[in-house]
């Protein structure tokens, strides 16, 4: 065990009296023993890393990861009932924070009613309206369970849609671990160094070309070099996963005539920006419109989904009507349809006024204190999607994001989990504010952060 697990006790965090505060019941289902050592131990033999998904293993930031075994509004607790801010927000889905009572009564009723049926529900039919009010781009849709899956299958209706083999993705861009994309991702492959992954052949890989994050004139160079052979560019219109980069003024637009012009189509991948920038997305945000959207995160409310859809005559390719055969047993799951609606419900224009005011405060407060304490720090920020880079300014692409420094990036997050602050455990993930991270969150945030700092400069 390392000197971070020895975390603030109980109840000691910046948010100490503020927040829900007991947790003395015993974790349930958790088995024998329920400290983190002991649940971290078994964790180990079970499965690669001790986790079920890669940055969860705290490789890029040390010390233990953390059990955790239960959430509310911005706070969590670990299984030694220590308690947090929680800034990783399940990596995004939880816009609302943690057991949000609409989304909790939601899952509640829709479980109570049984299911999944094998057949279509009107959960189904409300969440697709949902979308389509929120993103015209979206005629048609089809639900599935991970970002992943919804990334895979756009691509197979790109490439059926245009007879094209080739994709063009961008360095640092994430599109979910499906094989033809993970070439330069960012997000888990970013945090452990890992330009691609083993198992994936050569004939896939060579299908992917890559380019760099806000530079069109690559962009068009790949374009002419691959002429008539793309199907598709695929892109996370404000990045999320090398840190939060921003586009460039223009580049959404470019991509969206280049793509015209040589007869590709446009990928938005909105998984973590769809519903989160703004009701509509980035493609709302930027006044962009793509021709195939993918979904996922809030969508669910914090339960597995994910979506692709867009034009009608590009989705009517997909099976039964179409060729393209895609399909699923859990698919438009009644329970997360229901997180999903409730979800969706509780955002007003207001969520959005204010998830945008915590989120500057916390940026300006951030940039204050690096600058008081003399660490060299930037602090990137698209609503309420935020990272803090160890380098003087925000980068525009993952070359750029690079350069941070990681070490520090390292010291600065044990130094918070220490003052009961839990970030995302990577320096390419970005830092996931919720409707639950209230003023006095930030104000807690912000005193642990000028801590951190000071230890830094
Ligand atoms: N696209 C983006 C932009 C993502 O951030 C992610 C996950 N972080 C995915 C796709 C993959 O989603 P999932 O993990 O649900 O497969």
């Amino acid at each position: 065990m390392t000197g971070s697990d020895s975390g603030p006790t109980p109840g000691s965090g910046p948010t100490a009296g503020s927040g829900p505060t007991a947790n003395s019941g015993p974790t349930p289902g958790s088995g024998p023993t329920a400290g983190s050592a002991a649940l971290r131990l078994r964790a180990d033999s079970l499965f690669p890393g001790g986790v079920n998904s890669p940055v969860r293993a705290y490789r890029a930031v040390g010390g233990e990861p953390p059990v955790i075994v239960r959430g509310s509004g911005a706070t969590v607790w670990d299984a030694d009932d220590r308690e947090y801010l929680d800034y990783v927000g399940a990596f995004g889905p939880l816009i609302l924070g943690h057991a949000h009572p609409d989304v909790v009564a939601a899952v509640h009723r829709a479980t109570e009613a049984g299911g999944p049926f094998g057949a279509t529900t009107p959960g189904e039919i409300r969440l697709g309206e949902l979308v389509r009010e929120a993103m015209p781009a979206v005629e048609r849709l089809r639900f599935v369970s991970s970002g992943t899956e919804a990334a895979m299958s756009a691509l197979r209706v790109a490439r059926a849609a245009t007879g094209r083999n080739l994709i063009l993705k961008f360095e640092g861009g994430y599109h979910g671990h499906s094989d033809a994309l993970l070439a330069d991702a960012g997000s888990g492959l970013a945090t452990l160094g890992l330009p691609a992954s083993a198992g994936v052949t050569a004939e896939v890989a060579g299908q992917t070309i890559v380019a760099p994050y806000n530079d069109l004139a690559a962009v068009e160079t790949c374009l002419r070099t691959h002429r008539d052979q793309v199907a598709a560019i695929i892109v996370e219109p404000v990045a999320a996963n090398m840190g939060v980069v921003a586009p460039s003024p223009g580049f959404l637009a470019g991509l969206r005539d280049a793509a015209t012009r040589h007869g590709a189509l446009l990928i938005f991948d909105e998984v973590i920006t769809g519903f989160r920038l703004a009701r509509g997305g980035a493609q709302e945000l930027y006044d962009v419109r793509p021709d195939l959207v993918l979904l996922g995160k809030i969508l669910g409310g914090g339960l597995p989904i994910g979506a692709y859809g867009g034009r009608a005559e590009l989705m009517d390719l997909v099976a039964p009507v179409g060729p393209v055969y895609q399909a699923g047993t859990l698919s438009g799951h009644p329970t997360v349809m229901a997180a999903g609606i409730a979800t969706l419900e509780a955002l007003s224009p207001g969520t959005y006024a204010g998830l945008e005011s915590a989120g500057l405060t916390l940026e300006h407060g951030l940039v204050e204190l690096a600058r008081g304490a003399g660490v060299e720090a930037s602090v990137a920020r698209a609503g309420s999607l935020l990272t803090v880079f160890f380098r003087a300014t925000p980068p525009c692409n993952y070359r750029e994001a690079l350069e941070s420094d990681g070490a520090q990036f390292a010291r600065f997050h044990r130094s918070m989990r220490l003052a009961g602050v839990l970030l995302p455990p990577s320096p390419y993930e970005a830092w996931f504010i919720s409707t639950a991270h209230t003023p006095e969150v930030i104000a807690g945030t912000l005193a642990a952060a000028e801590r951190a700092f000071m230890e830094l400069g």
